[in-house]
């Protein structure tokens, strides 16, 4: 890094730091600096001011808004004349392989050879929709021991502070939105097309439910216009993504509100749990248990609801909840996970799914009163 570059960043920082919601902790530019309080849009601005290599890496059992992030920046990147890989380490839904450019997404699992190069040869690695290394598995060891820039971009709580740069802010509602700010913030939206719009846009629609939750805010509603704006088809991704189920997904739904739902009105809490065996009978594939923690959640009176999953060798859980009480908090307490206030997710690579439940049922007592708190 010469001299001016850090000579420039020095004045920029001195004016800029916590007028937006982009950190830069510069641990490779600027030693003094400490992460998450520095604020700039002029980090970004250094950092795509010449051509590089750029690898966008997304969460293991990537959504619409990791893989739209990544391929909507990644679209917009390509533009600006930059070399992008994604990377992903693992497979991702059927339903999200309409988005431009999916084919290209390298994944760890089946070409580990291929996304080790590319994370080797990068200049800068994103992390996209995560900001914890043990988020992305053997991906996250690859990032560890790279000397690329590390840059995050992410809404989830408590990041670790691996980054040299970061547009992070627990106020977004979805990764997907933060590019699109940082598009903004960059004077980069006018490269912003259908395609790229089409991949955020599943994004935000998905990680608010729908624009149901909370977090779809003014800003969101705005941030949808302008995609809208450009011609992005709003009901046709949310066609592609809500409703293009397979049968064997449908009688998947059935047979787990009939059989696998748990009700547990003295703390205001409902489960569903699914056996390996239970995934395999139905033939199911992944992304197919995506979104069924709501109807345990959808229940009149449920403050909060968990999917307990089997399937690669490990406990999957994810937890929702309405209000107050802290998915994130009770996740990282007791199934060392996170994510946000209202929907969090764990896993267990040393618990059965028996005994996953058995924990998760006997951590209740503890909570009751947060439980029972009127909403
Ligand atoms: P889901 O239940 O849809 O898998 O995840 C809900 C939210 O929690 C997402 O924002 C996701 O990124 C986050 N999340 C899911 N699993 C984990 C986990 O094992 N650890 C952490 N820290 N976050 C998770
Ligand atoms: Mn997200």
């Amino acid at each position: 890094m010469s001299s001016i570059i850090i000579a420039a960043l020095h004045c920029f920082l001195f004016f800029a730091f916590s007028l937006n919601n982009v950190n830069f902790a510069g641990s490779q530019i600027e030693e003094d600096f400490s992460f998450q309080n520095m604020q700039n849009t002029k980090g970004f601005e250094l950092l795509f001011s010449d051509s590089k290599n750029i690898v966008l890496t997304i969460h293991l059992n990537p959504d619409a808004d990791a893989l739209g992030a990544a391929l909507g920046f990644a679209l917009v990147l390509h533009k600006k004349g930059h070399t992008v890989s994604i990377v992903s380490p693992n497979i991702f839904p059927d339903f999200l392989k309409w988005m431009k450019g999916h084919e290209q997404v390298l994944v760890f699992d089946k070409e580990p050879e291929a996304c080790k190069k590319v994370l080797e040869q990068a200049d800068v690695i994103f992390s996209m929709d995560y900001s914890a290394l043990k988020r992305v598995g053997a991906v996250g060891d690859e990032i560890a021991k790279s000397s690329a820039t590390k840059v995050i971009i992410d809404h989830h709580r408590e990041p670790e502070d691996y980054a040299d740069l970061m547009k992070w802010s627990t106020e977004a509602g979805a990764t997907c939105e933060l590019v699109f700010d940082l598009l903004k913030e960059l004077d980069w939206l006018p490269l912003l097309d259908k395609d790229s719009g089409e991949c955020l846009y599943a994004g935000i629609m998905t990680d608010t439910g729908g624009f149901r939750h909370p977090n779809t805010t003014q800003h969101i509603h705005e941030v949808i216009a302008q995609l809208l704006g450009i011609g992005v088809n709003g009901a046709k991704v949310s066609k592609l993504v809500y409703d293009t189920n397979t049968v064997d997904r449908i009688k998947l739904l059935g047979f787990t509100l009939s059989q696998r739902l748990k009700v547990i009105p003295a703390y205001n809490v409902a489960y569903i749990y699914l056996s390996a065996d239970d995934l395999k009978k139905h033939n199911a594939q992944k992304g197919d248990t995506e979104g069924l923690v709501n109807y345990a959640l959808s229940i009149k009176g449920i403050v909060m609801a968990a999917l307990f999953k089997e399937s690669d060798n490990m406990v999957k859980m994810s937890f929702r909840s309405v209000g107050q009480f802290s998915v994130n908090d009770f996740a990282r307490a007791n199934f060392e996970g996170g994510g946000h206030t209202n929907a969090a997710g764990g896993a267990s690579k040393t618990m059965s799914l028996e005994q996953v439940i058995k924990k998760f049922e006997n951590l209740l007592p503890t909570y009751k009163s947060e439980l029972n708190k009127k909403l």
